[in-house]
């Protein structure tokens, strides 16, 4: 029980400061169960580059970490946007919540649309 309370603390945190100081920092993934890594990049991973789930822990914009829920967000489409790149769209399982995330460059986002149009 506290390694999983530890996961999730560790994940809360690095998400809370990810838009200014990009904090490189590994957490499992609490749908696939992947070890997700750091990006090494500078930029903060908010969700697994596998299954692409993230986790509702915001409430009223990216990083306020103001939310209760900490339900699994699901990626249900991908947006292409004209500043930002490609965005994954979530709807979180727990509250029906839906929001944006920025795809990261090693994201499985081919996977994901293949996958997407055999359920549809
Ligand atoms: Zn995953
Ligand atoms: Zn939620």
């Amino acid at each position: 029980m506290r390694s999983l309370l530890f996961l999730r603390d560790s994940f809360v945190y690095a998400y809370d400061i990810m838009i200014f100081i990009p904090r490189e920092e590994s957490f499992a993934c609490e749908h696939c169960g992947v070890d997700v890594h750091p990006l090494g990049s500078g930029t903060y991973r908010n969700h697994c580059p596998q299954c692409l789930f993230s986790k509702h822990v915001d409430r009223d914009g990216p990083g306020d970490r103001l939310s209760l829920c900490l339900g699994l967000l699901e990626p249900i489409s991908i947006d292409q946007d004209g500043k930002k790149g490609l965005m994954i769209q979530y709807r979180c399982v727990k509250c029906g919540k839906v929001s944006r995330n920025r795809a990261a460059d090693d994201d499985k986002i081919l996977e994901f649309m293949q996958n997407h149009h055999k359920n549809a």
